[in-house]
């Protein structure tokens, strides 16, 4: 486990976002970051390193929203007026790209906010 207070035995800044953007623990790589769709585990099964204390808070919403929106803006201002299908698939089409574009982003940006909380050495917690 690492000592908290030396942040610069971490691993590098950018290999600790990526292994914990795509669900792994920030430390090793190998264990996984969360238990559950979005609660992060206590301990990583494989090093020990404690993450369950690690509050990204309204971090991970805002970035989903900030990516959503560039990603659907220019969707739904340059294709969906030229869309020639009934109103009702246009909408049904609409909010299921939304909704499951929201639940792909929002695990991966809480990841990358625990990935950058861990790695700054910050508590990460109200504690
Ligand atoms: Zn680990």
């Amino acid at each position: 486990m690492n000592d908290p207070d030396k942040p610069n035995e971490r691993p590098d800044f950018w290999l600790t976002v990526i292994r914990t953007t795509v669900g792994r623990c920030p430390n090793c790589g190998a264990g996984r970051l969360f238990a559950s769709y979005l609660k992060p585990v206590d301990h990583c099964a494989v090093c020990g390193e404690a993450l369950g204390h690690i509050r990204a808070d309204d971090g991970p919403a805002w970035l989903t929203i900030l990516l959503m929106g560039h990603i659907l803006a220019p969707f739904l201002l340059g294709v969906v007026p030229n869309l020639t299908w009934p109103d009702w698939v246009t909408m049904l089409v609409v909010l299921t790209l939304t909704l499951v574009l929201a639940l792909l982003i929002l695990p991966r940006a809480k990841g990358f906010f625990i990935g950058a909380i861990w790695r700054s050495g910050c508590i990460g917690s109200e504690k």
